[in-house]
């Protein structure tokens, strides 16, 4: 690691003199790596996106593809390393940022993912119309937004978002989201599913969570190690204002229930490796943000009162710290403060 950041620097200042857009192109190369977690589990990141895998004699094991590109790498890296295939791929759930680009390993690997991940990867019908945003964009009045008409995420996302490839997205690819990389899974799982590869163990085990229909944790038992992702970061605050969440009690029994599995080490899809501690710490800053802000709103603060009142100091040393105004927002939604 310290060594590739070395050689970051140098190729940096390297291309100091050089042009701009060359620059950019160097700044935007993806911090990527891999550690071990314990015995035979490891964990790679692509940016602030973390996955694991886990290596045994018969083939490897790896969670989320996180993205075609990073996939490809670690396809690579895995080659290089070891001389058995990456014979499972297993999800964590279905959203774009984690789950794109597993058909990079679906010539060797079963793709495994929750029986409710083919419904929520499934197009919506096909006269589904486009998003008053989206309608806002289509200039020619067609229905369908083109390249040059797309603008923001519709732009950026263009490609992972049209579904068909023809160059036009619909009402129902806009709906859909930026998801046609995701391979679906080549089978599905209800409640726990035991995975036994070359003597090691893995289990899928199904969390009930308004983030995502399908999310799964995966239990390494060997290495008493759990890996889950966005329900919970380890030393990080949530993501922003919490999208999809709607019930605040909800998601802090969705983080017990995590607690109540067996398990030392906590490895997440953002943050840090830490311990079942840092579990119960995510839980207890939510329920510190629950607290505070209700107590607000009781109050008749305003949201900008509340941001401008609720420091939770003890947390200033987590990552994405600059995100507490969002996250006081997104408590503030989910309360029923109503502005
Ligand atoms: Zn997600």
């Amino acid at each position: 690691m310290r060594t590739k950041n070395l050689k970051g620097m140098v190729r940096l200042s390297a291309l100091a003199g050089l042009a701009a857009s060359s620059l950019v192109l160097a700044q935007q190369a993806p911090d990527r790596g891999i550690v071990n977690v314990a015995g035979d589990l490891y964990r790679a990141h692509n940016n602030a996106h973390n996955t694991v895998f886990l290596v045994t004699s018969e083939g490897i094991l790896v969670s989320d593809p996180i993205n075609r590109d990073f996939a490809q790498w670690l396809r690579g890296e895995l080659a290089s390393m070891y001389d058995v295939p990456v014979r499972v791929v297993a999800y964590s759930h279905h959203h774009w940022d984690h789950a794109s680009g597993g058909e990079v390993f679906a010539d060797t690997a079963e793709v495994i993912g929750h029986e409710t991940m083919p419904g929520a990867l499934a197009l919506p019908s096909a006269d589904t119309p486009l998003s008053d945003d989206a309608a806002a964009l289509d200039a020619n009045g067609n229905g369908q937004i083109e390249e040059s008409e797309a603008s923001g995420n519709l732009a950026g996302q263009f490609a992972l978002i049209d579904a068909d490839g023809d160059g036009m997205l619909t009402g129902a690819e806009i709906a859909r989201g930026p998801l046609s990389d995701v391979h679906p899974p080549s089978t599905v799982y209800s409640d726990t599913r035991t995975i036994t590869l070359g003597g090691k163990s893995v289990e899928l085990i199904h969390i009930a969570s308004e983030h995502s229909p399908d999310m799964t944790v995966l239990r390494f038992p060997d290495e008493d190690a759990l890996f889950f992702v966005d329900i919970i970061s380890v030393r990080r605050l949530p993501f922003r204002t919490f999208p999809g969440v709607v019930d605040a009690d909800g998601w802090i029994e969705t983080v017990r229930s995590v607690e109540a599995l067996d398990f030392s080490i906590a490895v997440g899809g953002h943050g840090d490796i830490g311990t079942k501690e840092d579990v119960a710490d995510h839980r207890e800053y939510i329920e510190a943000l629950r607290d505070a802000v209700a107590a607000g709103i009781a109050d008749g603060q305003s949201i900008e009162e509340l941001q401008a009142g609720i420091t939770m100091d003890e947390y200033s040393d987590w990552g994405s710290f600059n995100w507490l105004g969002e996250n006081i927002a997104g408590m503030y939604r989910m309360l029923g403060g109503d502005n």
